[in-house]
């Protein structure tokens, strides 16, 4: 057997064995639109996983991890997937922020904030955008000054995922007075239990409040608390974005050919798979997939050589389009039952979830308009679009 295949028959029986018991019932909970699903629960599921050295699989031993290769990594994925286990509750600790540190933090960030990291002692939100800066994320406005051996953070964030779930946040703060744009910002790490700070959840589309509204009124965070120098957070902010467009969407696909079988499945049931046009649709959906597959094996290249490059907009806006896609399909698939809640008030069934919440995926992580400005001008090296 290779290693590989040794490696992927060791986590196929370790996820057999203990996704039993206490965990079994949190097979399949949480993900997009379910993040509340027993969360409790799949943070223990988080430290059991931890405790078996089975988190931040990809990060280098000496930061806590297991050094696993790429490949080993989609086999990961791929494998826990495959048993249905729980969606993992601390996957912005480990894929944006862990990452991060071990690319720009100083030996103590790294110290502090990866082994909690780790066992899920502490997880993480993302403080980036803010009601005036979203795509346009120079335009960040929440300032922070330093007050003798502290940082003191006041502004407001939106579209915060999981803060109401959040031990820690990391933020993008303006730290120069007068400075504009990409110049004088900071990549601050800030605690969220702290009267400074308030979560205010925002409904989403699916019913669930997976993100929320954040606002810092004097919040306070420890002078060495930030990631590479004061006033150069914009490079800082820019490599946890390749991350998180990068090596962590390896598992998506995984997840994507499940809910497609499916759907097949209940298309060949249902009748709907008589419509030539919905067999046309499938069979694209089938081939799209396929390409994202390549694709992400050819990212895999430029994650190798170190932190993602541009060429990961090129897979991000090709999945997200085809999710959002699959999300309309499966919509027509269901035909006019599609329209009705499976329960009072609002209760979503799996197609319907998948439908409204695929909308989200072509604007978090950077939308699709952006992609498509980041491959014109850094991969195709087109003209800069003019700008204010
Ligand atoms: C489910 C979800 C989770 C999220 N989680 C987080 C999180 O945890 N932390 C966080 O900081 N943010 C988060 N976000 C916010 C996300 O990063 C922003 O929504 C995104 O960057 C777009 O910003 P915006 O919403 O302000 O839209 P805007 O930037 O106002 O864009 C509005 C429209 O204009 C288009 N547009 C904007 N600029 C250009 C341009 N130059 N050229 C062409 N078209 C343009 C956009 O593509 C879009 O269609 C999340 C968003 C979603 C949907």
């Amino acid at each position: 057997m290779s290693g590989v295949e040794e490696f992927r028959a060791e986590l196929r029986d370790w996820l057999s064995a203990n996704l039993t018991g206490e965990f079994a019932g949190l097979r399949g909970r949480g993900g997009p639109g379910r993040e509340h699903e027993a969360f409790a629960g799949r943070r223990d599921w988080e430290r059991h996983m931890a405790a078996a050295g089975w988190a931040c699989i990809g990060w280098p031993k000496e930061h806590g991890g297991r050094g696993a290769t790429l490949e080993e990594q989609v086999v990961f994925h791929e494998e826990y997937a495959l048993a249905n286990a729980p969606a993992r509750v601390g996957h912005i600790g480990e894929q944006l922020l862990g990452p991060t540190l071990i690319a720009f933090g100083t030996p103590e960030l790294r110290q502090r904030f990866l082994p909690p990291i780790v066992t899920a002692r502490e997880l993480w939100c993302q403080g980036y955008s803010e009601p005036d800066a979203g795509s346009d994320l120079g335009a960040v406005r929440t300032r922070a000054e330093r007050h003798g051996d502290e940082w003191v953070v006041t502004g407001q964030k939106i579209w915060t995922s999981l803060a109401h779930e959040s031990d820690w946040c990391f933020v993008v703060a303006r730290t120069e007075p007068g400075s504009t744009r990409h110049q004088g910002l900071s990549y601050l790490l800030v605690p969220m239990d702290q009267p400074g700070v308030e979560v205010r959840p925002i409904t989403q589309l699916t019913g669930t409040s997976e993100f929320n509204e954040v606002f810092f009124d004097a919040a306070r965070t420890h002078a060495s608390h930030i990631v590479g120098a004061p006033g150069e957070g914009w490079k800082v902010a820019m490599a946890t974005l390749g991350f998180e467009r990068g090596v962590s969407t390896l598992g998506l696909q995984v997840g994507f050919r499940r809910e497609l079988e499916t759907l097949i499945g209940l298309a060949k049931r249902n009748g709907a798979a008589d419509d030539p046009l919905i067999r046309d649709r499938l069979a694209r959906a089938w081939t799209g997939l396929e390409t994202i597959r390549f694709n992400a094996l050819r990212m895999l290249d430029a994650v190798a050589a170190g932190v993602p490059g541009p060429e990961a907009s090129i897979g991000k806006i090709f999945w997200a389009t085809w999710h959002r896609e699959l999300g309309e399909l499966a919509m027509d698939v269901c035909g006019a039952g599609g329209m009705l809640a499976a329960g009072e008030p609002y209760d979503l069934d799996d197609w319907q979830r998948l439908y409204l919440f695929s909308r989200a995926d072509t604007i978090y992580a950077g939308s699709n308009e952006i992609q498509r400005n980041i491959i014109a001008e850094r991969v195709l090296g087109l003209p800069k679009e003019p700008r204010p």
